[in-house]
């Protein structure tokens, strides 16, 4: 079976969550629906319809928030979901994949899924995380197909310079996608990258800053080249609910209180920052998104990630020591009240303590 040497991808801790339970192991948004989003929610009623062809109004909707063609947009039901019509557009078995360490697992799991044999060319040391440029173009070779950069990075955080990617494109025969899921919280796109080379692909999800995570709505802005190959591959209503393209378009008519929001979690992000700083031996890496990465003053995190999550605080932790990631935690940035919570119980939950 092909299917057996699939590194699957790990969700983390299974301990049952509360309806209170402070999540901060999934970069969700704490906010609820914006407010024309909950009355298109309210006012949805044709759940016995299929949704438009093609997501027709959802793909315009979005293609108008980006300042892009409607042509060049697919969306899918997450990102996950337009990572996976991108791999059945252009892998085969044999094809080569790059990525670079520590970054979003599920492009490991779900390119190894469609065959594909999946290089690392890791990202430099902390505090940096510095992106291989000579070491990812020196990787390709006549089998690479894609090159994903993640930017900024999960689960670093760390924002890569425009000039180091386009270096990567320029130097690029193959498709180099740049996962752009948390590029409102970082105020920096890709699109002109996109615009002007014809083997960028980018990668946009309402998950993050829209707080549409449970309603999955992703989407992919793809070279005019590769659309009509993508088009076949991508489901005909694109996997994504009728309901979920209502509040998705509803979502971007209220894109002043997303981006409100979106200031509140990064006003929220440097106040927690500075908060664990101030610890004494935990360093917090300079990030762009809505999360932390944060190294505690331990050899390995899991005591102090199972302890919190007894409380029913989640954060998450990196287990693969290939990621040299065991002495660190990444946290979401939630609301004021969830943050509070997590800043008291992990500094509890930090070797030499007073209980
Ligand atoms: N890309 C990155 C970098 C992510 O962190 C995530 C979600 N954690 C995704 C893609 C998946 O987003 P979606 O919810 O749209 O599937």
């Amino acid at each position: 079976m092909h299917i057996e040497p699939v590194t699957g991808y790990s969700r983390g801790i299974a301990v049952e969550r509360t309806r209170d339970a402070v999540q901060l192991d999934w970069n969700e948004s704490p906010f609820a629906l914006s407010p024309r989003a909950q009355a298109a929610y309210d006012a949805f009623r044709t759940g016995n319809r299929y949704p438009d062809i093609d997501q027709s109004c959802l793909t315009a909707a979005l293609a108008s928030y980006i300042g892009t063609s409607p042509d060049r947009v697919i969306v899918g039901a997450g990102l996950d979901d337009v990572f996976t019509t991108t791999a059945l557009t252009i892998i085969g078995p044999g094809d080569e994949v790059i990525i670079s360490d520590p970054t979003f697992g599920v492009y490991r799991s779900l390119f190894e899924l469609h065959g594909a044999r999946v290089v690392n060319v890791p990202l430099g040391p902390a505090p940096d995380f510095a992106l291989p440029v000579e070491g990812i173009v020196g990787a390709i070779s006549g089998d690479t197909k894609l090159i994903i950069v993640c930017n900024p990075n999960n689960p670093t955080g760390t924002l890569f310079g425009k000039a180091e990617i386009e270096s990567i494109v320029a130097h690029t025969p193959c498709l180099i996608a740049i996962d752009e899921a948390y590029a409102e919280f970082s105020g920096v796109s890709h699109l002109d990258l996109a615009d002007r080379y014809p083997n960028v692909i980018l990668f946009r999800t309402m998950s993050k800053f829209a707080g549409l995570a449970g309603y999955r709505v992703g989407y992919g802005i793809f070279p005019p080249s590769l659309l009509p190959w993508v088009r076949r591959a991508a489901p005909a209503f694109r996997n994504v609910s009728a309901i979920s393209a209502a509040v998705a378009i509803a979502s971007l008519d209220d894109r002043d209180h997303l981006m409100a929001n979106v200031r509140t979690l990064i006003a929220e992000r440097e106040r927690v920052a500075a908060a664990l700083n101030a610890i004494e031996g935990v360093e917090v890496y300079p990030s762009a998104a809505n999360f932390l990465l944060v190294a505690a003053p331990v050899a390995d995190t899991s005591e102090i990630v199972a302890s919190l999550a007894t409380q029913q605080v989640f954060i998450r932790r990196f287990d693969d020591p290939a990621l040299s990631l065991l002495h660190c935690v990444r946290v979401s940035i939630g609301s004021r009240r969830e943050n509070e919570i997590f800043l008291e119980r992990f500094a509890e939950a930090l070797p030499g303590a007073l209980p």
